[in-house]
């Protein structure tokens, strides 16, 4: 048996793994891979077989793979002081000038950080301060936070709950009962067009229903509003024209507060430092996560801003220390490894790359893939993208699930080496590589997408399941 085989067997044995099917991961029938080492764009495996990683592991690993700086940064951190808790006052050097340097990024009247170690812990705090927030203004009854279907912010029972997939609430008696789902700014699934409506006008449209869920809940009950600049793990869907204005207007009617969940497209996705700069959103939170550290460390932040740190510092003043706090909260070590991650994206433009190196990538794409016959829409802004599959892409039809056709073309390009993600609601190719990316680099994965799409198209043809759609239901959530 060769090691890495045998690595793979003792694993099934003892872990088990997230969005994995447990009973056949742990009997041997479905794959395992164990990942040893990566530079720039690939990853290798205990094979030596090396892949293109066009996903950037959970679109985190923003400066590429190897980067040895930051490794040398976190063993200094090590050898100096590794840990010490950050509660009632204490601090480390790496987390004040990383404080610093975020809040710089951020601009927008952000005024104070705080860590913890998720996307999904930092969504948690976030919960926590905007219930404290209502408390202190004396209005316990506004506590409810609306979502968005095909929302992603996480896997706990809150942060699990704002998530809008069916996956992560289904068997955990999930969504808990203060958190409500709004409409995906979903232009291309919701059939708009068909309707003869305008992104503007379908802006506008998801506008009003996020107004007549906050009346129908009454405004005295919903307190903030989650989501995240380009919907991510629902689809990798950038919002359609004039959708945040939109939404920031009724937001700000009923005072309800804007969380901006800026996890993937924080520090340069989009190709602007956050998503917030690139939409034009004003936002009273942000979460930050996964390009924080581009996931050398584990490391995640919320920023608060100054409407919202007043109303805390003066909650404090009435109810004495806050009583939140995580053990590894601003741990030097990730926070030193955050340092030398936005020292590599400042010193090498990464954010400026998304930008140009994105715009060629998005070009290219649909060059690729707009009226392919198993494509029914391309999409994307800066260095996030996605296709979406359709056996009919003028009447948005959808491909039987069970055909999986998503997974398929996933599965191709794997065979050649290329990763590329099959989001987990539809069949939709995500793609999400490391902002380091090459005109080169883009040009190869494009070329492996096409003939993956391609393959999986003949297969269709052949079988006669290209044909077969069905229509786009209603909500489609
Ligand atoms: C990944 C992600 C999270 C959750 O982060 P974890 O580190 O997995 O807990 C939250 N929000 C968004 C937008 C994400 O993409």
């Amino acid at each position: 048996m060769s090691q890495h085989q045998d690595l793979v067997n003792r694993d099934r044995n003892v872990t088990f793994h997230a969005s994995t099917h447990l009973r056949d991961f742990a009997h041997g029938d479905s794959p395992g891979r164990v990942i040893t080492g990566g530079h720039g764009i690939n990853i290798v495996d205990k094979d030596g077989r090396e892949f293109i990683d066009g996903f950037a592991g959970l679109y985190c690993v923003n400066v590429g793979y190897g980067r040895t700086e930051i490794a040398e940064a976190i063993y200094q951190q090590a050898l100096e002081l590794s840990y010490y808790h950050t509660y009632v006052g204490h601090s480390n050097e790496p987390q004040i000038a990383l404080s610093e340097r975020i809040l710089e990024h951020a601009g927008m009247g952000m005024s104070k950080v705080y860590y913890g170690m998720s996307g999904s812990d930092a969504n948690e705090t976030q919960l926590k301060l905007v219930r404290y927030y209502n408390n202190v203004l004396g209005r316990p009854q506004k506590k409810k936070v609306i979502s968005r279907m095909r929302g992603y912010h996480g896997s706990g029972i809150a942060s699990g709950s704002l998530t809008g997939l069916k996956a992560f609430h289904d068997h955990f008696d999930l969504p808990i009962d203060t958190i409500r789902h709004t409409e995906a700014p979903y232009y291309y699934h919701r059939a708009a067009e068909q309707h003869g409506m305008s992104e503007q006008e379908f802006s506008a449209f998801c506008a009003d229903k996020l107004e007549a869920m906050i009346l129908e809940e009454g405004p005295d009950t919903v307190a903030a509003f989650i989501g995240e600049p380009v919907l991510g793990t629902g689809g990798i869907v950038p919002p359609p024209e004039g959708y945040w204005a939109a939404i920031q207007a009724v937001l700000e009617k009923y005072d309800v507060l804007l969380i901006a969940d800026e996890v993937v497209c924080g520090f340069g996705r989009t190709g602007s430092a956050f998503g917030s700069h690139h939409y034009g959103m004003q936002p009273d939170l942000i979460t930050i996560a996964k390009g924080l550290t581009s996931a050398y460390q584990p490391l995640s932040g919320v920023i608060v801003g100054d409407r919202v740190w007043q109303v805390l510092e003066a909650g404090t003043g009435e109810y004495g220390p806050i009583g939140h706090g995580w053990t590894y909260s601003g741990h030097a070590l990730g926070c030193a490894a955050g340092l030398a991650n936005l020292a590599i994206i400042e010193r090498e433009n990464l954010v400026g790359n998304a930008a140009d190196t994105g715009a060629y990538f998005q070009q290219r794409l649909k060059e690729q893939f707009d009226g392919h016959p198993l494509v029914g829409d391309v999409r994307g802004v800066g260095l996030m993208a996605a296709l979406e599959f359709s056996p009919d892409a003028a009447q948005r039809l959808h491909f039987d699930p069970a055909l999986k056709v998503g997974a398929r073309v996933s599965a191709a390009a794997l065979d050649d080496n290329l990763i590329a993600r099959a989001m987990p609601q539809g069949d939709i190719l995500g793609f999400a590589p490391p902002l380091t990316l090459s005109r080169a680099e883009a040009d190869e994965i494009i070329h492996r997408t096409r003939r993956a799409v391609d393959r999986v198209t003949d297969e269709l043809t052949r079988s006669g399941e290209l044909a077969q759609g069905t229509p786009e239901t209603a909500f489609a959530t």
